[in-house]
Parts: structure tokens; C-alpha cells; sequence
């Protein structure tokens, strides 16, 4: 799994309702059908050949960083997407899948198989979950370094909360793989001034979808 951490506002309302895409698979060269599912809102594999695959999505908004299809992009490793400017896909974001991937997005549309529309709709209750507060990798960059030295928490950013990794600054997992600021109730102990990474990671993407089932076994069939 990529980044991680958890927490936007729904720490307070416990139960939120996200709408996520539904990932189908696609042979060249049904590119039109793949295309209109697209536009519903849904996610296109698209296999050019065995040994060539796309993941299709809708064009991002400049600035936001919870879209689901950035999201589904940096499940798979990607940080950045391309623009198809011709063809079925125009106006569309795309990435090459990585061939080390196949498994996974032969995996997402096998899961969402049995949901018939191209979005579906979801009631996650994150204090109950708390998956992405496990097991994870959240990176401390400078937005929140000022953030804890406006709150007097500096230490934040040093063991035995913080550790150094390859350059990095990121946040200390106890023994048990759970994060050192996460309760035994599944509440953040430093909520109000959380990482970005952490106040960002969008409920419902793929990766939230991931860490459910790799901590909690639960997959969203
Ligand atoms: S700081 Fe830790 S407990 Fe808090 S939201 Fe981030 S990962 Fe979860
Ligand atoms: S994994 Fe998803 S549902 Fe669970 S706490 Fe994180 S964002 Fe919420």
C-alpha cells in the first residue's frame, strides 16, 4: 500500500457515504465502451494487449488531492497520470499499469464484479476502522512541521514519535503495527493537527479499500 493514514472530518461523525468507482476490464478494441463507462463515473482497465494495460479515470481537478482516481493511480505506484488528447479517451487521465500490478487490477474488477453501475455507494465508519492508522507510512513534510510547532508540539517530529527514513521524516508504528497516536477507542490522539497525509487520505479510494482488507479481511464485494 502506498501512503496512508486516515482522518478527515468524519473522525467526528464516525459514519460517512462516499461514492466510489467500479473498476471493469476492457479488450482493445472496445475503447468506446470503456469510454462511456468512464464518463458514469466508473474506472476502465483497459488491455491494449496481455502485456499492456491502462487504468482510465477521470481527469482529476487541479488541486485535489482526495480524488479516488489519483487515488486508484497511487495504489498501483503511480504519483503522476497523462491526459489522452485523442481518440475515446480525450480529456481523460490514464496511466501505464506496472506489470507487477496486473494481479491487483485483475483483483479490483474481480471484487467489484457483482456491483452493476459504474459508481456505487458506501457507508464507512472510520472509528471503527482505523485500517489506514496501521501498517502504514505517513510522511511528516514541512506544512506539518509548522503546524506542530504553532501547537507547541514540535516533538512531533522526533523519536520516539517521529523517525528518520531514507531523508524522510515519518510517523513511529508501535510493536503491533498501530500508529503511536492511535487510542485504544480508534481515535487520533493528535486529530486536530494530524499530517496531511493523514487529513487527506480519502475514504473509499483503493487505497482505503487496501488497507481494509489487508488489516480488517474485509473486501467490499
Ligand atoms: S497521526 Fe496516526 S492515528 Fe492520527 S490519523 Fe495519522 S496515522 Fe492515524
Ligand atoms: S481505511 Fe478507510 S474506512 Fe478505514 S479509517 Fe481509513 S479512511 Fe476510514
Amino acid at each position: 500500500m502506498l501512503p496512508s493514514g486516515p482522518a478527515r472530518d468524519y473522525r467526528s461523525s464516525h459514519v460517512s457515504t462516499v461514492v466510489r468507482p467500479i473498476v471493469r476490464s476492457y479488450k482493445w478494441p472496445h475503447l468506446e465502451r470503456a469510454a462511456s463507462w468512464v464518463k458514469a463515473g466508473g474506472h476502465a482497465v483497459v488491455w491494449i494487449s496481455p502485456r499492456k494495460a491502462r487504468l482510465v479515470f477521470a481527469r482529476p481537478r487541479k488541486g485535489d488531492e482526495s480524488d479516488l482516481g489519483w487515488w486508484s493511480a497511487l495504489d498501483l505506484g503511480r504519483s503522476e497520470f497523462s491526459v489522452a488528447r485523442r481518440g475515446p479517451f480525450s480529456g481523460m487521465a490514464f496511466i501505464r499499469v506496472p506489470h507487477d500490478c496486473y494481479g491487483i487490477v485483475r483483483e479490483r474488477v474481480a471484487r467489484d464484479s457483482s456491483h452493476p453501475g459504474a459508481t456505487r455507494e458506501m457507508q464507512l465508519d472510520c472509528l471503527a476502522c482505523a485500517a489506514c492508522c496501521k501498517d502504514n507510512n505517513v510522511e511528516i513534510e514541512e506544512p506539518d512541521l509548522e503546524r506542530f510547532a504553532s501547537a507547541g508540539r514540535a516533538d512531533l517530529a522526533r523519536p520516539p514519535y517521529a523517525r528518520r527514513d531514507d531523508g524522510k521524516i515519518v510517523l513511529v508504528l508501535r510493536k503491533d503495527k498501530r500508529c503511536k497516536h492511535l487510542a485504544d477507542d480508534n481515535r487520533c490522539g493528535i486529530y486536530a493537527i494530524r499530517p496531511d497525509a493523514c487529513s487527506t487520505f480519502p475514504a473509499g479510494s483503493e487505497c482505503c479499500l487496501s488497507a481494509r482488507e489487508e488489516e480488517l479481511g474485509i473486501v467490499d464485494r
